[in-house]
């Protein structure tokens, strides 16, 4: 019997990877026009290169891109700071949960316990699930910090269910990433839904139980789940 259903954040829930491309983009344009002597283009392409390096979570990426020009201090700080301010405006502009998906969870949450299993850091979680107003939704919350292994290691997945206080046989996860989100529930023996909505899920993993192409599909399939 099902009894929770756990989801990623990022790609799942909120819009992650359009924010980050979107922000970049305008950060990008005013560290350019702060004087950061570089196309604009260029920068942008440095700023994911330094993601893929450091991490997508990586918090000092304007600062690295700025350091090797050895710029006196108030130059540095007024290009940083004006990557920092279009990146926040824009994120503020963007970051949003999915259509459909506020009414689902609010729906689901009647009959199931609601968890959240990410990769990101508990205060980058926590920061993106209360900006989107998505916190309320969610009786327990596993980020990295939790066991300090990413999906797909089976000891995040098996410390969200303890958390929730269900086995994995009574879990969907519903996930983004087939080969972190899809792979790592599978192995634990819970039940895989793969959220097929934005173009950026990665393909390598195992064939999911259930596919859903738009949020509210999700009731269906705990339906049938029973
Ligand atoms: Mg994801």
């Amino acid at each position: 019997m099902l009894k929770a259903v756990i989801f990623d954040l990022d790609n799942t829930l909120v819009n992650f990877w359009q924010f980050k491309q979107e922000s970049a983009r305008e950060a990008s344009a005013a560290m350019v026009q702060a004087g950061l002597p570089m196309s604009a283009e260029s920068a942008y392409n440095l700023i994911f290169k330094i993601y893929k390096e450091r991490g997508v979570e990586y918090q000092l990426v304007f600062t690295d891109m700025i350091q090797p020009f050895h710029f006196p201090k108030a130059k540095f700080e007024k290009i940083r700071d004006a990557g920092i301010v279009a990146y926040l405006r824009k994120k503020g502009q963007v970051l949003r949960p999915y259509a459909g998906i506020p009414e689902t969870l609010a729906e689901l949450k009647k009959s199931y316990r609601l968890g959240i299993l990410t990769d990101a850091a508990r205060e980058q979680a926590h920061q993106r699930l209360n900006f989107t107003g998505l916190q309320e939704y969610f009786d327990a919350v596993g980020t990295l910090h939790d066991t300090n292994i990413y999906k797909p290691g089976i000891e995040p997945f098996l410390h969200i269910c303890q958390k929730l206080q269900v086995q994995p046989a009574e879990a969907l996860m519903v996930g983004d990433n087939p080969g972190r989100d899809m792979k790592g529930a599978r192995a634990v023996g819970m039940k895989t839904c793969l959220a097929k909505y934005d173009p950026y899920f990665d393909n390598d993993g195992p064939a999911p139980d259930f596919e859903i192409e738009k949020p509210q599909q999700l009731l269906e399939v705990v339906k049938r789940i029973g």
